[in-house]
């Protein structure tokens, strides 16, 4: 990605470098097929102000320098057109808003509507534990309920389903994670390839059970704890083997 590095301990991060990997990230989105035409939108936090693609521009088109800006604190969900009379923010910002507030933490946000993740969505509650892989995620990852698109219900439910994970499903829409490292950067590639794990997930999930008269055999909890145990224990947190 970027050759600079991340400044001195403590900097805020250069905001023009967090601008061109949001548009990096948002087109990856589309090449790697975790979104099909402006069908996601991806965020970046530096300081109290986050980053997000515009609505209904198509990625190739992203300007890094006119993506719209919102304030974290102090000010309404919706901020309406960009300082500069630019582009909309996406319809999900108060998604975006929501997740940073209640995860401070959080330095990125990817959502997409990926279509093995959106398919699992409409089918459980929970996406069955088919792989440890999900450790990585937290644990066993949960499935918001549905809600309307662009909604602050939308953003509660989500929120709350992200409890004590990285990443979840909304109910016939698609999925969510988020990074946290503290580079904005470095979190967005996180978030990036939480997601694709996460859809790798459901796509096993939708491939075992689908072998007729047979049904994939799950992880216990207690196995899924063990392997958040064993990742704490080993390099970078939330790096699966
Ligand atoms: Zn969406």
């Amino acid at each position: 990605m970027e050759e600079r590095t991340e400044g001195p301990a403590g900097a805020e991060p250069d905001p023009a470098r967090v601008r061109r990997a949001v548009v990096e990230v948002a087109r990856r989105t589309v090449a790697d097929g975790l979104v099909v035409g402006t069908s996601g939108n991806v965020s970046a936090r530096v300081g109290d102000t986050i980053v997000i693609t515009p609505s209904g521009v198509p990625y190739e088109r992203l300007d890094p320098a006119a993506l719209p800006t919102a304030a974290l604190t102090g000010r309404p969900a919706h901020e309406g057109p960009g300082e500069s009379g630019g582009p909309v923010p996406s319809s999900e910002l108060p998604l975006h808003l929501a997740v940073y507030r209640a995860r401070p933490e959080a330095r990125a946000v990817v959502h997409t509507h990926a279509v093995h993740a959106t398919a699992v969505s409409t089918l459980v509650e929970e996406v069955p534990a088919v792989h440890y892989a999900c450790a990585a995620l937290g644990g066993p990852i949960r499935v918001a309920p549905y809600a309307t698109y662009g909604t602050e219900r939308l953003a509660l439910v989500t929120v709350e389903a992200l409890r004590d994970r990285t990443a979840c499903l909304l109910a016939n829409h698609g999925t969510i994670a988020l990074g946290e490292e503290r580079d904005p950067v470095r979190a967005l590639e996180r978030a990036l390839e939480r997601t694709a794990q996460l859809e790798w997930m459901c796509r096993v999930w939708l491939a075992a059970s689908s072998v007729p008269g047979r049904a994939p055999a799950l992880l216990p909890g207690a196995e899924i704890d063990r392997v958040i145990e064993r990742l704490r224990g080993y390099g970078q947190p939330g790096d699966a083997a």
